[in-house]
Order: C-alpha cells, then sequence, then structure tokens
C-alpha cells in the first residue's frame, strides 16, 4: 500500500445542461472509488440536492448543509455525513442552496467560498468530487475554482454536444485565467450510451475526434437500473451488482485511477 500522505484530488462534475448524467457519475464514480480503497468525499453543490438523495440521505433533515458552510461559514467538518458505503462521505446540499447564489454575490472573495471551506477537510481524502448545477453560475465557478485536479464533464449520447461545449470550455478558460491556473479538462465521460442508436454512435464519434487524450475510453450504457438505483438510495454497485451500469462505473474509476497514476509518473 502507498503510503504517502497525497493530496486530495478534487474534481469538479460539470456541464451546463440539464439531465446529462452528472450526478449519476458523481455518485456511482465516488462509490466505485470508495468500494476501490479509496477515501471518497462526495460534496453536493446542487441545490436540488440529487446527489445527497441518491445517497440515501434526506436534505431536508440535515443540521447543516453546504449552505451553512458557503454563507454561515459553518466548518465543513460538522456538515459532512457518512453514507452506507464504507469510505464515502457526503456534504450534503438542501433546496435553501438555491439562496446562496445570489447571496454569495455580495461576499468578498465569493468565487473561492469553496475552496477555503474545503481547505481543512480536503486532505483527509484521497478523492474529492463536487457534483455541480446545470448552469455557470456562482456555485458551479466556485466549483470550479477549488477543482484541483480539473473538470470531469459527462456528456449525454443523444444530443450533439458540441456547441454546448464551447460555452462550458470558454468558462473553463476564463476561471483559468481569473482564478484558478491549474484548472484543466481532465476527462469526459460519454454517458446514456444506446448502441442501437446511430446518434450514440455519431456524438461518441464526434466528441473523440474533439477530445481525443480527454474522453474516458469507459463508455456509460443507458440503463434502467442505473435510473432506478437513486429512488432506493443506493450507488448502482449496491443495487445491481454486475449489472452492466455498475461494470461500467467500475470501469470508470478503474480507467481514472490509471490516469491518476500516469499524470504522477509523468511529473517525476
Ligand atoms: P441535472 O442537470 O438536473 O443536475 P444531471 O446532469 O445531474 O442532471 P442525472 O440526474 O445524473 O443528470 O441524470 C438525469 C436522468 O437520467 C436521471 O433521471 C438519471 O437517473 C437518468 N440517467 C442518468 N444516467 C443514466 C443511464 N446511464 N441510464 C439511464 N438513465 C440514466
Ligand atoms: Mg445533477
Amino acid at each position: 500500500m502507498d503510503v504517502r500522505q497525497e493530496m486530495a484530488r478534487i474534481y469538479a462534475l460539470v456541464n451546463q445542461k440539464g439531465g446529462v448524467g452528472k450526478t449519476t457519475t458523481a455518485v456511482n464514480l465516488a462509490a466505485c472509488l470508495a468500494a476501490a480503497g479509496r477515501q471518497v468525499l462526495l460534496v453536493d453543490c446542487d441545490p436540488q440536492a440529487n446527489a445527497t438523495s441518491s445517497l440515501g440521505v434526506n436534505p431536508h433533515q440535515q443540521v447543516l448543509t453546504l449552505y451553512d458552510v458557503l454563507i454561515d461559514r459553518a466548518p465543513a467538518a460538522r456538515a459532512v455525513v457518512p453514507t452506507a458505503e464504507a469510505g464515502l462521505s457526503l456534504l450534503p446540499s438542501a433546496p435553501r442552496l438555491a439562496g446562496a447564489e445570489v447571496e454569495m454575490v455580495s461576499l468578498m472573495a465569493r468565487e473561492h467560498l469553496l475552496k477555503r471551506a474545503l481547505a481543512p477537510i480536503a486532505d483527509g481524502y484521497s478523492h474529492v468530487l463536487l457534483d455541480c448545477p446545470p448552469s455557470l453560475g456562482l456555485l458551479t465557478v466556485n466549483a470550479l475554482t477549488a477543482a484541483s485536479a480539473g473538470v470531469i464533464i459527462p456528456i449525454q449520447c443523444e444530443y450533439l454536444p458540441l456547441e454546448g461545449l464551447g460555452r462550458l470550455t470558454e468558462t473553463i478558460r476564463l476561471v483559468q485565467d481569473a482564478l484558478n491556473p491549474n484548472l484543466r479538462i481532465f476527462g469526459l465521460v460519454l454517458t446514456m450510451f444506446d448502441g442501437r442508436t446511430n446518434l450514440s454512435q455519431q456524438v461518441v464519434a464526434e466528441v473523440r475526434r474533439y477530445f481525443p487524450q480527454e474522453t474516458f475510453r469507459t463508455i456509460i450504457p443507458r440503463s434502467v437500473r442505473i435510473s432506478e438505483a437513486p429512488s432506493y438510495g443506493q450507488p448502482i454497485t449496491r443495487y445491481a451488482p454486475g449489472s452492466p451500469g455498475a461494470l461500467a462505473y467500475e470501469a470508470l474509476a478503474r480507467e481514472l485511477l490509471t490516469r491518476e497514476d500516469g499524470a504522477g509518473r509523468r511529473q517525476l
């Protein structure tokens, strides 16, 4: 086992388009990384609180949520809750986080609030995943500013995505210039792939053409089991272990860890 004290890798899962699989990928990747022995924190940065409820945590019953951490400076450590998955902790969201987007505007260093809030706790984890809302507003900008390891962009294989990706890469460039010089696209994840449709094949080809290095080789299939798992408060690996969706997210976690190792070696 590697006993070196490593810095947490913080990834933001971002796509301003709604319903593309950000939360599903954040929750299931986080669970698979934890199952692979990593210490993982999932931060729900979305007022919809889907990541929170997908892990069986009731967003209406939390004493402290990301709202209190960002706006009232509650220590992040006090807001973090354990989950049923060993090695996976959650910093929950709640609907009132929607107000934070407005309230943050008048705060000092408003783009750095999340990064600063996570700093005291991040090194207790190997991986921190930030599940973002479907917008490029201040919550997402906070996530991009905190994302030391980069951005993971889920792409739904049911729409040709390039126009939306242009706006997203432009935002990433702006944040890189002004707030987080190390920000980069770590990977694009193709999700909801349906091999029977030409469109799915077309999206895969197009995304791989524009992002040949960044696009993960693992493709997440469209699967009813994946869409059912959140209502049971379980990641796919617990709800339907061995199913194609579970195997795909396990493969994605392995691919991410392999890439991280490769990046570490290149830096030596
Ligand atoms: P939002 O922008 O609203 O936050 P999102 O990008 O987080 O959405 P998800 O909530 O992860 O997207 O997914 C949107 C819907 O698609 C959900 O109902 C989810 O269960 C379903 N879904 C996600 N991935 C898959 C998949 N691989 N197969 C089938 N359904 C999926
Ligand atoms: Mg979501």
